[in-house]
């Protein structure tokens, strides 16, 4: 009998109707004759409401704690969901993730999962009935409850559907799937049929928040075929997967993008060997992430290194900078913000060399002035002015092919 995994996230569980239809929707796949294991997230914003609760009662409430409350929106949803499966003629049963056998590293607050002994979610299985896991957690060797990290219910719903050895593991999410760019900014944004991992891969850890990169991570080490599917509508979704066709030969399959980019610069009088290793070692300590370097050492240019962070860490950064002028050895620090990354995704860039220069070519014709690159493989991100985003995003989008009536 083939197994799958449903994962639901908050919205697609929000109130009794949405319990209702993802019900519905499980009901659908045991009659298929499938074994289905479900995993669920908190109700709608239930995790937030949850954080602001502890933060009312105590500001400073430790991270066992924290787990403690946090583990239980899931565990709503769990039991819920299976009462309404059952409800609908089908025998379900609701587990924690504890009881479903996984087992995390002993951090609280953002562990990694390290097993699922999946024993006793097999045997419920092979009786029949649907099991429904709650997402998010598992428990440390000492049975201490660990949550993963925000929006890890889509890690949990891999790592168990790889210990089941499920044909395949369904998120179903509130969006069609996985597009070409974010469809609330580009109107001829297309669903994709499908995309590799490493695209979805990039395309996640650039902020496109669909899955969890963790999540992502996890089913290519695995080769688990994911599929991001909408609950509240019918539809094939987005098929995540190791090799793909290249649809219409697009060398491009998507491209993100990131506002509230800030780029600082800090400057030496003279050319000093240490001042990378230096700079990232303060800045990593006082965990601001870095995103883009560029190091200018040159005989005719005044030695510098630009780099470019998120805005909410800009405080952070400068006082890093400042607090450690003298150890950090340098003369003057400047920055920008009101800037913008743009990037764009796409397997095929591996074997087609020119796609960077078409791109740069794309954004000159714009007159977007590019402050900063970066490229790997598969990517290439410009660093760009905030309020050219739209049009930038537009103009790539087009000349990339991607647009929705050129499409097809
Ligand atoms: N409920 C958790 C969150 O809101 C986990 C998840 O939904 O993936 O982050
Ligand atoms: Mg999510």
């Amino acid at each position: 009998m083939e197994r799958i995994v449903m994962k639901f996230g908050g919205t697609s569980v929000a109130n009794p109707e949405r319990i209702a239809r993802a019900a519905q929707l499980v009901v659908e796949e045991v009659n298929r004759g499938k074994q289905v294991a479900v995993i669920v997230s908190a109700m709608g914003k239930t995790t937030d409401e949850l954080l602001s609760l502890a933060q009312e009662v105590n500001p400073t409430a430790g991270r066992r704690e924290l787990d403690m409350l946090l583990a239980t929106g899931e565990q709503v949803t769990a039991s819920l969901l299976a009462m309404a499966i059952t409800a609908k003629g089908v025998e379900a049963r609701s587990y924690t993730g504890w009881q479903a056998g996984v087992t995390t590293e002993s951090v609280h607050g953002n562990a990694r999962i390290e097993q699922v002994q999946a024993d006793r979610i097999v045997s419920a299985l092979e009786t029949g009935a649907v099991t429904v896991i709650t997402g998010f957690q598992g428990a440390d060797a000492s049975g201490e409850l660990t949550t993963l990290g925000r929006g890890g219910s889509d890690t949990s719903a891999v790592a168990i559907a790889i210990a089941l050895d499920a044909a395949v593991c369904d998120i179903y999410t509130d969006v069609e799937g996985v597009f070409t760019t974010d469809p609330r900014l580009i109107e001829k944004a297309r669903k994709l049929e499908e995309i590799s991992y490493d695209e979805m891969l990039e395309i996640a850890n650039l902020g496109a928040g669909v899955l969890h990169p963790r999540a992502v991570e996890f089913a290519k080490n695995h080769l688990m075929p994911l599929r991001v599917r909408p609950a509240h509508m019918d539809g094939q979704g987005t098929v995540i997967k190791e090799e793909i066709d290249l649809e219409n030969n697009l060398v491009v399959r998507g491209i993100a993008f990131e506002r509230d980019v800030v780029r600082i610069t800090v400057m030496y009088d003279v050319p000093y060997n240490g001042s990378l290793a230096n700079i990232f070692t303060a800045l990593a300590k006082h965990h601001v992430n870095v995103d883009i370097i560029v190091q200018t050492i040159r005989e005719d240019v005044q030695p510098s290194v630009s780099f470019s962070i998120k805005k909410e860490d800009f405080a952070e950064a400068i006082n890093v900078l400042e607090s450690n002028k003298e150890e950090l050895g340098y003369s003057r620090a400047d920055f920008e913000v009101g800037l913008a990354k743009v990037s764009i995704v796409g397997s095929g860039m591996v074997s087609n060399p020119g796609v960077a220069a078409n791109m740069f070519d794309i954004l000159r014709q714009a007159v977007i002035p590019v402050k900063m690159v970066s490229t790997s493989e598969i990517k290439v991100s410009v660093v760009i002015p905030e309020p050219e985003m739209e049009k930038a995003v537009t103009a790539l989008h087009e000349q990339f092919g991607l647009d929705v009536t050129g499409a097809k």
